[in-house]
């Protein structure tokens, strides 16, 4: 762990050794929240882009120099658990496909357009990044309990990354949390606890309960982890894209560890000298859970920002007081991006947009940086020019009665040819032979 040089609290400045703070700067209680330091001297000794192209693991431990964990010890694990093939998911988290989608792109005149799934991670979520390297943490702790509160998707990522394994996992969900991600959560044999309350009343309680029961806490924006873990999906679009950094990133936010994550990635990346320009961060929340965006266009400071009443159809990104919200403001502001707000409406056309236009499944969340781009190019935010990448963050099937809202119902017939013959009569473009 060398590499690592210190845990910096994003509100005093004071650094602190990575063996003397386990989550936050004690003079700021539960809001001191820390970003990692590195040596990237060190760091550039060990590992650069042409290593990398020869390293055959495709998943995010190919970073793993660039990454706050025991290297040394996570390879001794790895290999003490024999075989060539991943022991556990953990293993196998990254290398989402990056689409170059040739109807997307004709469709709204965008010549250099991509589309990230990371609703093919493990979980179907880009939350397998975070809880990846959460995981590893625990262990190097020794802890064999894991808490999250989560909206769905940290907790379904977490269970699933320690499914079948040493670890227990204990998960506070909002009682309303979608039923596919409480199934997820069940199925992988964490201890749920569906709390009566919001997202916010959930992760306090977790807090809390982690601390009076020693449980090692992946909760995001407390971990300072977490975003480590997520800023590999910066890595993997600068290396897919062969290190020609993007302009443009679009990603969906809620408590805003990703897009703080992203900055991480592509600040690593520019510090390294392995990409040559930084893209600009375009954040995207849905109009009901807009805090962010109010912030970034009141030119507040994160401290100054104060809860609201969050409620919108993308659940993974309603949050009231994002909890990363420090990391969250700056990276739009460093990188000279934007925030957009979208409605639900909107949210919910992108899904079928996107199915239709790039064979992408996207639950709300992960649909809303889509519709992001669909209003950033309505009011000029982006040029047809720009090399544009759209970040999917979760998986469709997650939350099928949301898609099922925006696509209307399958057209019903009796078994027969006749009846068949009729529906398609009546259908434009079709003529049944
Ligand atoms: C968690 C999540 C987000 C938002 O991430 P934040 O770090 O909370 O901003 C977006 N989309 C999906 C699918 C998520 O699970
Ligand atoms: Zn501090």
């Amino acid at each position: 762990m060398d590499h690592v040089a210190s845990l910096k609290c994003l509100i005093c400045g004071a650094e602190y050794a990575p063996d003397e703070v386990l989550y936050v700067c004690p003079k700021h209680g539960d809001e001191g929240i820390l970003d990692v330091q590195y040596d990237y001297g060190l760091i550039a000794q060990r590992v650069d882009p042409p290593r990398l192209a020869r390293d055959p693991d495709p998943s995010i431990w190919r970073y793993l120099e660039l990454l706050p964990v025991d290297g040394e010890r996570f390879r001794r694990w790895r290999a003490s658990l024999g075989g060539s093939a991943p022991a556990y998911p953990i293993f196998n988290v990254g290398s989402t496909p990056l689409y170059a989608p040739p109807r997307l792109r004709e469709q709204l005149g965008l010549l250099h357009l991509w589309v990230k799934d990371d609703g093919r991670l493990p979980s179907g979520s880009l939350k397998d990044r975070a809880s990846a390297v959460g995981v590893i943490k625990a262990r190097e702790l020794g802890r064999e309990v894991i808490a999250a509160a989560s909206t769905g998707n940290a907790a379904s990522s977490l269970a699933n990354l320690t499914a079948a394994s040493e670890f227990r996992t204990v998960i506070f969900v909002p009682q309303a949390a979608p039923p596919a991600k409480i199934a997820q959560l069940l199925v992988f044999g964490s201890t749920v606890l569906a709390v009566r309350g919001t997202y916010d009343d959930a992760f306090d309680l977790c807090l809390q309960a982690a601390k009076a029961y020693g449980w090692y806490n992946r909760n995001t924006g407390y971990n300072p982890y977490m975003s480590e873990g997520k800023k590999t999906a910066a890595y993997e679009i600068c290396e897919q894209l062969g290190w020609q950094a993007p302009d443009c990133i679009f990603v969906s936010v809620g408590d805003g560890c990703i897009i703080g994550g992203l900055h991480k990635g592509l600040k690593d990346l520019r510090a390294l000298g392995w990409i040559d320009r930084m893209p600009r961060l375009m954040g995207v929340q849905a109009a009901g859970s807009a805090a962010l965006y109010d912030a970034w266009q009141a030119g507040l400071s994160p401290l100054e920002m104060t809860p609201i009443e969050a409620r919108t159809i993308a659940d993974s990104i309603s949050a009231g007081l994002p909890r990363d919200r420090i990391k969250a403001l700056a990276a739009v502001r460093e990188t000279g991006g934007a925030y957009i707000r979208v409605s639900d409406e909107e949210i919910l056309a992108a899904i079928p947009a996107l199915g239709r236009g790039c064979g992408v499944f996207a639950e709300p969340a992960g649909a809303a940086s889509y519709a992001g781009l669909l209003k950033a190019l309505a009011e000029g935010l982006v040029d047809r020019e720009e090399r544009v990448v759209v970040l999917v963050t979760g998986n469709g099937l997650k939350d099928v009665a949301s898609a099922r809202k925006s696509v209307g119902e399958p057209h019903v017939i009796e078994p027969t040819m006749d009846s068949l013959q009729r529906l398609l009569l009546g259908m434009v473009g079709v003529d049944g032979r």
